[in-house]
């Protein structure tokens, strides 16, 4: 049986059903799994998406009104992760996936851990939304309007708005059929891709003044902690896209943005050409995509600077 079929059966022989997305979700992570979550919605099943938090843009995302912050029950049928990388991407929610009865993993990370007992990750994807298409697609799984704008959102923000490597002739054609359903594709670039809070305008700019230029101009180093949080009075998600600066200037090869949480600061790292970031992040417990990844850790901003340019360093021409 193909993985496609395993993981359709896998679904129709739960009655509830729990999906969840990483920790500081971004457009595919919602996008993703609210396209997921009403196809579900459209099979009669149980369904409850988690995400504890989530910035406000994505308000205007078709049944967002729908997500809840807390599981309704203690053990579900089936778990489906998706755009997930690792389990400890699910941070304090992992137990709704590890205590259901069944678990399937729905990704495009290149360092996914294959967590779940029915992994579905094509790493050549740009966005988990393009891997979601392809299964309504496989399924036969209606996609309507509602369905296409958050598959949109996925796309469009996970490559930048189409710019970013991955981005292939399928991407566009997916595009194209979704325009053809009367999706708005100019609208949700203009709202996730290029508006911004008031706050979190504030803190790029606390963020760019503080920006240094390391080996030659060819990294980039910037962080934001809580007290500017404080000060901007942001909120969660202000913080999104500020590590794009960094990489947007002329012979920056990587671009490090270092965002304070609980237990640390959480590592953004970006690059443009040859710099593998996913294989730094690996090095110290994290992970993501050749051109965009992630990973917590802990020490002073300075500290973790040194850890990651060190690094970085080795791939550096
Ligand atoms: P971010 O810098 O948080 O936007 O993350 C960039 C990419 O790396 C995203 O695709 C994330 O899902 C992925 N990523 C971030 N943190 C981690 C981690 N700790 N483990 C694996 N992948 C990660
Ligand atoms: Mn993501
Ligand atoms: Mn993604």
């Amino acid at each position: 049986m193909s993985t496609l079929d395993e993981i359709l059966k896998k679904i129709e022989q739960a009655k509830n059903i729990v999906i969840l997305t990483h920790e500081n979700p971004d457009g595919d992570a919602m996008g993703s799994s609210l396209a997921l979550y009403q196809a579900l919605v459209k099979m009669d099943k149980d369904v409850e998406l988690i995400v504890p938090k989530y910035s406000r843009v994505f308000t205007c995302l078709p049944k967002i009104e729908e997500v809840k912050q807390e599981g309704s029950k203690s053990e579900y049928d089936l778990a489906i992760a998706v755009d997930t990388a690792s389990i400890k991407q699910l941070d304090g929610w992992s137990k709704y996936f590890e205590d259901a009865k069944s678990r399937i993993v729905i990704d495009h990370h290149s360092s996914n851990a294959m967590f779940g007992d029915v992994n579905y990750v094509d790493m050549s994807s740009p966005a988990c939304a393009q891997v979601m298409y392809v299964l309504f697609r496989y399924y036969e799984w209606e996609i309507n309007h509602d369905v296409g704008t958050c598959l949109m959102a996925g796309i469009i923000t996970d490559t930048g708005g189409f710019q970013y490597a991955g981005v292939s002739k399928e991407t566009f054609e997916i595009a194209s059929s979704l325009l053809v359903e009367g999706v708005d594709i100019a609208k949700i670039y203009k709202k996730l891709l290029s508006t911004n809070t008031r706050s979190s305008f504030e803190l790029r700019k606390i963020a760019l003044d503080r920006m240094e230029f390391l080996e030659d101009g060819k990294i980039a180093y910037t962080y934001i902690n809580k007290k500017d949080e404080k000060k901007v009075k942001a909120e969660t998600g202000d913080h999104e896209g500020i590590v794009n600066e960094g990489r947007n200037i002329e012979g920056v090869e990587v671009s490090i943005f270092l965002h304070e949480i609980d237990d640390g600061y959480k590592v953004s790292l970006r690059s443009n050409e040859y710099v593998n970031v996913s294989d730094v992040c690996l090095m110290f417990g994290g992970g993501g995509h050749f051109r965009a990844a992630g990973v917590t850790m802990q020490g002073t901003p300075k500290q973790i600077r040194e850890k990651l340019v060190g690094e970085i360093k080795r791939q550096l021409k």
